[in-house]
């Protein structure tokens, strides 16, 4: 550029910047304002981010966020409680109910869902999605289900814009069929898709598992593992999987969904389990909407908290992460395909205080490497990839339900 011609940096005027999503805070410029940098944003030339002091009004403009990464959903369920109706509420009953109506289960019914459910999450932000995908047992865990193949072109319609995962959701007793594990492997083998299963009480979970580990080794792919879902004492899936991981040496992601008898453990017992799990490199991810239904029923108003033990996980080193699980399906009646959701009933359930700067990356960049995915920073993201909530503070933006702009669709100025 020739002196005094004049500069081609963009600018959108006044906007909130969370620093716990970028990675070099204080070379970004702004305004501290509680967990936020406040400034112009200026986008330079070569697509480089900063913020520049300005006279601001009362309100900033807008909260700028890398895309949102949701980590567990089940496009497959969602959106069949209209034809569900009442279950019993247990998670027994959601499974017999869940399975009652997969005789509906068109690849034109399944297309319609998951089609709907997508369009929520791209239209509250997200990125990233990992779905789960329903998977039949035992011999015939062997050939992929219906949901399989719509999911599959459902990714390839949503990308690049949405980079769907999935995960196929047998129970961990299929791995111990012979010859399962390595259908598994040869399907999901050099794609993004997680080796996934259901850990619960099953009498060869500790086969199944330890072939999981295998199997993912072998073939280089991430592991997914539904796992103690419910408060009932005894339950050791997340002990078996972190031993199985410290045992093989596995250095792919591994992904624990619900964990949630961890709440019957204290003090040194609970501290030596957790201990475990960091050394695993396990991530945890607490699914508050359908946990906060299903467990603690007592046939009354539940006295116990049906979610994992966020704080002590985090206190010990688990990364945590949140998740929106089931939408309005036998397992979850209510919610909304939105990270943002998630995190406030998270926030709310489990005592997550202001500033929620803080928790952000439970639902971006600690997300997205739970996932396997390299995570977006906002000054290290291309700014086309980056997206302008209405929002005045980080608050704001997890209460705020309107769908994002994309960042460039905010500039206003082309000579700061
Ligand atoms: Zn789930």
């Amino acid at each position: 550029m020739m002196p005094g011609e004049p500069s081609t940096s963009r600018v959108v005027r006044d906007v909130l910047v969370p620093r716990s999503l970028l990675s070099w805070p204080e070379a970004f410029g702004g305004t501290e304002v509680q967990d936020c940098l406040r400034g112009d944003l200026v986008i330079e030339e070569d697509m480089s981010l900063r913020l520049k002091v300005s006279a601001s009004g009362v309100y900033p403009r807008g909260l700028v966020m890398p895309k949102l990464c949701e980590p567990h959903v089940h496009l497959d369920k969602c959106h069949t409680i209209s034809r569900i109706g009442a279950t019993g509420g247990s998670l027994q009953d959601a499974i017999a109910a869940q399975s009652e109506d997969k005789g509906n289960w068109s690849a034109e019914d399944i297309r319609t869902r998951a089609g709907r459910g997508l369009r929520e999450l791209a239209a509250s932000g997200c990125g990233a999605v990992r779905s789960h995908v329903d998977w039949p047992h035992e011999e015939s865990a062997k050939s992929p289900p219906t949901a399989w193949s719509v999911l599959r072109e459902l990714a390839q319609e949503v990308a690049p814009e949405v980079a769907l995962q999935l995960s196929p959701l047998l129970g961990v007793n299929d791995y111990a069929v012979p010859g399962v594990a390595d259908a598994m492997g040869k399907l999901l083998g050099g794609t993004d898709h997680a080796l996934g299963c259901f850990v619960y009480d099953q009498p060869d979970r500790k086969e199944g598992i330890m072939a999981a580990f295998r199997t993912a080794d072998r073939y280089g792919l991430a592991l997914d593992f539904h796992v103690d879902e419910g408060l009932e004492k005894g339950l050791d899936g997340l002990a078996l999987i972190a031993e199985a991981a410290i045992e093989t040496g596995f250095k792919g992601p591994i992904l624990c969904g619900h964990a949630c008898s961890l709440m019957n453990l204290t003090g040194d017992a609970l501290a030596r389990r957790i201990e475990r799990v960091a050394k695993a490199g396990i991530t945890v991810v607490a699914l508050p909407s359908t946990n906060f239904y299903l467990q603690g029923r007592n046939g009354g108003t539940p006295d116990r908290l049906g979610i994992t033990r966020v704080h002590e996980l985090l206190a010990g080193g688990v990364d945590v992460i949140i998740g929106t699980d089931n939408v309005q399906d036998a397992f979850c009646p209510l919610n909304r395909h939105d990270p943002r959701l998630s995190l406030s009933l998270a926030a709310l359930g489990v005592h997550l205080d202001p500033l929620y700067g803080l928790h952000l990356p439970m639902i971006t960049t600690r997300a997205e490497a739970a996932l396997g995915r390299t995570p977006r920073r906002i000054d290290d993201t291309p700014p086309d990839d980056l997206l302008i909530y209405q929002a005045t503070s980080t608050a704001d933006f997890l209460c705020s339900t309107a769908s994002p702009e994309p960042l460039f669709a905010a500039i206003e100025s082309r000579n700061p």
